[in-house]
C-alpha cells in the first residue's frame, strides 16, 4: 500500500516508521525542512525505554514528488489541518482513503466536507510519543488505535484492508462501530487534564492530590459530557472516573498542552475544551469552566509570545 502522512511530528515519523517496517511504501510530508533533511540523511531514531532502534523513512516538503497514494494519514496538530490539506491533490486517485487520527473535535468533519464522508476513517491513538530533535522520537507509551468509518457507505473492503496493516504494523488496531463516539470518549479525558495541568505547571497525576484543581477537573469534564448527551453522543456513563483513572494512570506524564504551551507553541485548545464551549453555546448551554480554561490558554499563549 502506498501511503501519504501530513505531518511528520512525533506522530507521524512513529506511525510511518511502523507502517514502512511493515512493507508499506509510505511517505512522511512536512512543511519543516530540517526535519525533513534529518529523516532523509540519517533516519528516524526512535527511543523506547533504553532502547533505540533506527528507521529507513522516507521524506519530502514536496507533495507533488510524490504521485497518487492509497492511504493518507494526518497527523498535523488539529490548528494545521485545513493548511495541511491544501493543494494535495497530487496525492489522490479515484479509491484513496483518508484517516485522522488527530485529537480534538473537527478534523474529520474536515476531511468527510472535502473528500466525502465514505472515503473518511477516524478515531484515536493511545501510543504517547515527544518528538526530543529532528530525526528523533520517544515512545512514551503503547497502546491501541482505534478507528472505524464516519457513516454506512464506506467500502468495507478499506476498513478491512486498515485493520490488516495496523495489525501487521504492530499498531495495535481496535475498530468501533461509531468513529464519532471514539472521538469524544478521548476528548471527555482531554478536557479534563490538558488545560488545568498546562496552566497550573503540574504533571498530570498532580490535579488528583489537589482538592482545587480535582474539582475543576470535575466541572470541566461534566459540563463536557452534558453537551455530548444532548447532542447524542452515546458516550459511557462516568467520565469523570474516567478521567481521574488515567490521569493517575499517566501520573508523572506531561500533557501535550503542557509541553506546547511550555515550549511556547500554539495549542490545540479551540479543539478541546474551546469547541466544549461552541458546541454548548449553539445548544444553549453553559460551559463557565471550558470556557474560562480556554481563554486561560490562550492568554497564557499570547504572553509566552512576547
Ligand atoms: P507534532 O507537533 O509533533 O507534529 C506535527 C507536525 O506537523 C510537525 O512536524 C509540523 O512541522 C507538521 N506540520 C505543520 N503544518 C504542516 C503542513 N501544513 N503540512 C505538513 N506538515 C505540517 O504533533 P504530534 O504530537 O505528532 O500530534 C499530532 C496529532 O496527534 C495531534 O492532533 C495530537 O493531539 C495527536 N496525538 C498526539 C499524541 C502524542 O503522544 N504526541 C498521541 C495521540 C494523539
Amino acid at each position: 500500500m502506498k501511503i501519504a502522512i501530513l505531518g511528520a511530528g512525533a506522530m507521524g515519523s512513529l506511525y510511518g516508521a511502523f507502517l514502512g517496517e511493515n512493507g508499506a511504501d509510505v511517505w512522511l510530508i512536512d512543511i519543516w525542512p530540517e526535519q525533513v533533511e534529518r529523516l532523509n540523511k540519517q533516519g528516524l531514531v526512535i527511543e523506547e525505554g533504553s532502547n533505540h532502534k533506527l528507521y529507513k523513512v522516507k521524506a519530502t516538503t514536496e507533495k507533488e514528488q510524490i504521485g497518487p497514494v492509497d492511504l493518507i494519514l494526518i497527523f498535523v496538530k488539529t490548528y494545521q489541518t485545513t493548511e495541511a490539506l491544501r493543494d494535495i491533490s497530487p496525492l489522490i486517485h479515484k479509491q484513496t482513503i483518508f484517516m485522522t487520527l488527530q485529537n480534538g473535535l473537527g478534523n474529520h468533519e474536515l476531511l468527510a466536507q472535502r473528500f466525502g464522508k465514505s472515503a473518511v476513517f477516524a478515531g484515536t491513538s493511545s501510543f504517547g510519543a515527544t518528538l526530543i530533535e529532528p530525526g528523533r522520537i520517544r515512545i512514551a507509551g503503547r497502546g491501541e488505535t482505534v478507528f472505524g468509518a464516519c457513516n454506512n457507505n464506506y467500502r468495507k473492503e478499506d476498513l478491512d484492508k486498515l485493520f490488516l496493516l495496523f495489525e501487521g504494523s504492530q499498531l495495535n488496531p481496535r475498530l468501533t462501530e461509531d468513529a464519532l463516539v471514539q472521538i469524544w470518549e478521548k476528548l471527555l479525558v482531554n478536557v479534563g487534564i490538558n488545560a488545568l495541568t498546562a496552566i497550573t505547571n503540574v504533571p498530570n497525576g498532580y490535579l488528583l492530590k489537589n482538592d482545587a484543581l480535582l474539582s475543576l477537573l470535575e466541572e470541566a469534564v461534566t459540563e463536557a459530557e452534558t453537551v455530548a448527551r444532548k447532542l447524542k453522543v452515546t458516550i459511557a456513563p462516568n467520565p469523570v472516573e474516567k478521567t481521574k483513572k488515567i490521569a493517575l494512570l499517566t501520573g508523572q506524564n506531561f500533557s501535550s498542552m503542557h509541553q506546547d504551551l511550555h515550549k511556547g507553541r500554539q495549542t490545540e485548545i479551540d479543539a478541546i475544551n474551546g469547541k466544549v464551549a461552541e458546541l454548548g453555546s449553539e445548544i444553549d448551554l453553559n460551559t463557565p469552566v471550558n470556557k474560562t480554561l480556554t481563554l486561560l490558554i490562550k492568554a497564557i499563549t499570547e504572553i509566552k509570545k512576547k
